[in-house]
């Protein structure tokens, strides 16, 4: 079996000084961008829901919005890209939607090939069916789709009807991306081009178009031995991110390379994460605990500024103050992260971790939601360029009952974890730290063979399982239970 040759692409941020005036141009430049790509989300949008039709590649050479017309398809394709996915994300919202219902199978089969297609917003359609001989409809396989057995038949406006209000309640809760505050442009070759500069000290100009015709800027771009180091075997691409953050230049540049093979021997590692410790081993140890400390400092001038803000009626986006804690807040755990990780993965051929987000930490819900997001965020891109790089194989494995089974007997009960931080086995009694526990069980579930799937449904088969594993294997469980029995 020949598989496709994987491929991944990173961007390194590097420094590119530059005087006031060459960044009020860029600034200049950003701002229409952003107006751009809010115009042209909004449209893509339109059509979306007027005509059913997800955007196409850029067909129009028309100019808008005082960019020219290749920075307008630039600005589109940035646009597109960030509505398509999107787009992906709504489509995932609504499966689960469909899946937690109590629609009859007949209408959920209708609901999850409607929306496969995007078909979200139909007038008319059409799903290709096996008729049985009951008249019964039958998803088609493909083979029997080859075979020309299928027939079309019109999707019925009750479906259609029931399509619309599920898509609807879907974007309740995703909303459609906001790109008015985007600070990056991405730019591609017709606009950006890197050229490499001789005896100026440093490596690149990039040569951009801005928004007085025929006058481009130049921006000087320096090498470090980090990004030389990272461009090894790879392929410096042309496509440039440029934007200005807080007065200054920023410059992202975009490498190309194979992922690395899989490693063939060093450790599988298994971790809980959460804010207590931000990694707990099966063995007891926990990394990162230092880093709660400082996290709650960091939380309590948060909060006194929320407080100050809202009794004067201000809002807190775009408080200078707020945001620094904000930013200071995530910087400080995701280089807590990526150091730990780092160490982590230094002998590592696997890693299992838990598919879920951050627990705990006595933090207030404001801090949580701001971290447990771009942390989970930042760990698995943290864990997806470790696959890519190193090599390391990550598993996700189900978070159902991780914090609730025993690692010792296999016991599962809400009542086993009596806090945060203790767990204590219901039937067997042993009591030991919560995030060891469930490191413990995280690592053993990789190798299980378990139920897989989700929701109540499949919660409840896997604790069926656990339950009945638990029964036939646990000493103290039998002893209680055959003495009682006599
Ligand atoms: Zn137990």
């Amino acid at each position: 079996m020949t598989s496709k040759p994987s491929i991944y692409t990173r961007s390194y941020k590097l420094t590119a000084p530059a005087n006031a005036g060459k960044i009020n141009r860029i600034r200049s430049l950003v701002r229409k961008y952003q107006h751009g790509l809010t115009v042209l989300v909004a449209s893509m949008d339109q059509r979306l829901i007027q005509d059913a039709k997800p955007p196409n590649k850029y067909t129009d050479s028309r100019a808008i919005l005082n960019l020219s017309a290749r920075q307008t398809q630039s600005c589109y394709a940035q646009a597109r890209e960030s509505y398509s996915s999107w787009l992906r994300s709504l489509q995932k919202t609504v499966k689960r939607i469909i899946t937690l219902s109590t629609l009859d199978p007949h209408t959920k089969d209708v609901l999850y090939r409607l929306n496969y297609h995007m078909a979200w917003y139909a007038k008319i359609y059409e799903l290709d069916w096996m008729v049985a001989r009951d008249g019964e409809l039958v998803h088609p396989t493909t083979a029997e789709r080859r075979g020309g057995k299928t027939t079309l038949i019109p999707v019925s406006d009750e479906h259609l009807w029931l399509m619309r209000r599920i898509v609807k309640h879907a974007r309740r809760t995703n909303h459609r991306p906001d790109l008015s505050h985007e600070t990056t442009m991405k730019m591609d070759a017709k606009i950006a081009v890197l050229e490499e500069s001789r005896g100026t000290g440093f490596s690149w100009w990039l040569r951009t178009s801005t928004l007085d015709r025929g006058q481009p800027v130049l921006i000087p771009v320096k090498d470090n031995r980090f990004f030389a180091r990272k461009r090894v075997g790879g392929r410096l691409l042309n496509h440039v991110q440029l934007g200005v953050v807080d007065d200054r230049l920023s410059v992202s540049l975009v490498v190309e390379k194979p992922c690395a093979p899989l490693r063939g021997d060093g450790d599988v590692i298994a971790f809980d994460w959460g804010l207590v410790s931000l990694f707990t081993l099966p063995d007891g140890r926990m990394l990162g605990r230092s880093t709660l400390a400082e996290l709650k400092r960091l939380d309590a001038l948060l909060m006194d500024r929320v407080k100050k803000l809202s009794s004067k009626g201000l809002r807190l986006r775009g408080d200078s103050c707020y945001d620094s804690l904000v930013s200071r807040s995530r910087s400080l755990m995701e280089n807590e992260i990526g150091r730990l990780l780092n160490i982590l993965a230094a002998n590592a051929r696997e890693i299992i971790v838990e598919d879920l987000d951050f627990r705990g930490g006595g933090l207030s819900k404001r801090m949580n939601r701001i971290l447990s997001r771009s942390g989970r965020g930042f760990l698995n891109r943290k864990l997806q360029a470790l696959h890519e790089e190193k090599g390391i194989i990550v598993t996700k494995i189900d978070p159902a009952y991780t914090s609730q089974e025993c690692s010792a007997c296999g016991y599962v009960s809400k009542r086993n974890r009596r806090d945060q931080a203790s767990f204590k086995c219901g039937c067997c009694g042993r009591a030991l730290n919560a995030d060891v526990n469930a490191a413990r069980i995280i690592g053993g579930r990789s190798s299980d063979v378990l139920p897989r799937g989700r929701g109540a449904a499949h919660r409840k088969t896997l604790y069926d399982v656990l339950e009945n594993r638990h029964r036939a294997s646990c000493g103290a469980w039998l002893a209680r239970h055959t003495t009682a029995g006599l």
